[in-house]
């Protein structure tokens, strides 16, 4: 039976073409991108995705994200066409600027990037510590000298400012303000000090939850509640594997997440700070069609986040084949109507 591949293009649009079982699926994609026999380039198929590479330095020229390769009845097609699928917003919930210790732009130099990468709706996110102490001095002098608390309008100053920011581009993009929420108490001076009101942000990300020293002793329902956002996101975890450390049903346990309005996030990092490397647990849910189907009929919300801490790093193609890829899951994103 023939197959039908759909994949994303680097503008975000989905394209399929229909491939013969009887050839190489390699062979009929060089014919379809017109490579040639003798030509420069070749294209390499994993069934992750299709890459134009060129054949003398072994450099990717174009890297399409696969959505699906399925069996159809259609003829075979070796030219793309524009699929109508039904395509959520594209998001990046998690951007770090210059109020995190770790970050280093301006707001609107991230935001730009956003706008120029096809990103619809961007959360900007800094870490509580560096918007709470605002300066490094501060955060790094030990507890007698500068208690683990801000000043009262610490964290109100930042939102301010993202206010302004999203006000700014709104003809452009629809900003959040957002704020993630360190809880390693182990970590110096790193958590939300106990009389810190975030509630005001769009959403917070919490960050830690499956640490043994978190000051959430695991307990992520009640900690959302403290947080007090109307909608807060679980950054970076293997969910999976925390849910079942505590021994419970992870389909009842995603089904309380969306009913409190706490959604997972998909952390698509892959930059200098963090070193080049993905996240085990992202990867194996955009593999694992059980751990999709849990999340899917849970009803759970998932948001997608680059956790971006430096401009010139930033790949919004990674944030939208993930927006994509969850959304041709039929798994709605965060914020999403
Ligand atoms: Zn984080
Ligand atoms: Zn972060």
């Amino acid at each position: 039976m023939n197959k039908k591949l759909t994949v994303i293009d680097s503008r975000g649009e989905v394209l399929s073409c229909v491939l013969s079982p009887a050839r190489s699926y390699e062979e009929q994609l060089d014919e379809l991108f017109k490579f040639g026999k003798s030509g420069g380039h070749h294209v390499s198929f994993d069934g992750r995705s299709v890459k134009a590479v060129d054949c003398f330095c072994q450099e990717t020229l174009s890297d399409f994200p696969v959505l699906s390769l399925e069996d159809c009845d259609e003829e075979v097609r070796l030219s793309w066409c524009r699929e109508e699928k039904r395509r959520g917003p594209i998001q990046d919930l998690h951007s770090h600027t210059y109020y995190s210790f770790c970050g280093k732009d301006r707001p609107e130099a991230i935001v730009e990037a956003a706008i120029a990468g096809g990103v619809e709706l961007f959360g900007i996110c800094d870490h509580n510590y560096g918007v709470g102490f605002g300066r490094k001095d501060a955060y790094k002098a030990p507890v007698d000298t500068v208690p683990l608390t801000y000043g009262k309008h610490a964290l109100r100053r930042y939102f301010d400012h993202i206010d302004l920011i999203r006000e700014k581009y709104a003809d452009r993009i629809r900003i959040l303000r957002g704020i993630e929420v360190a809880t390693d108490a182990a970590i110096g001076k790193v958590i939300l000090p106990e009389d810190a009101d975030i509630s005001f942000f769009d959403y917070c990300l919490i960050e830690h939850l499956d640490h043994e020293s978190s000051n959430t002793s695991g307990d992520l329902f009640a900690f959302a509640e403290r947080c007090g956002c109307h909608r807060v996101g679980v950054a970076h975890t293997d969910l999976f594997a925390f849910i079942g450390q505590k021994g419970e049903d992870p389909y009842r346990y995603f089904k309380r997440m969306a009913e409190c309005n706490i959604f997972w996030e998909m952390n698509v990092s892959y930059d200098s700070i963090h070193k080049y490397r993905e996240h085990p647990y992202m990867l194996r849910f955009f593999e694992d069609a059980e751990q999709q189907a849990i999340v899917r009929e849970s009803g759970v919300r998932v948001s997608v986040g680059f956790d971006g801490h430096r401009v010139e790093d930033y790949r919004p193609d990674r944030v939208v084949a993930a927006c994509h890829r969850l959304t041709a899951m039929g798994i709605k994103l965060a914020f999403e109507e």
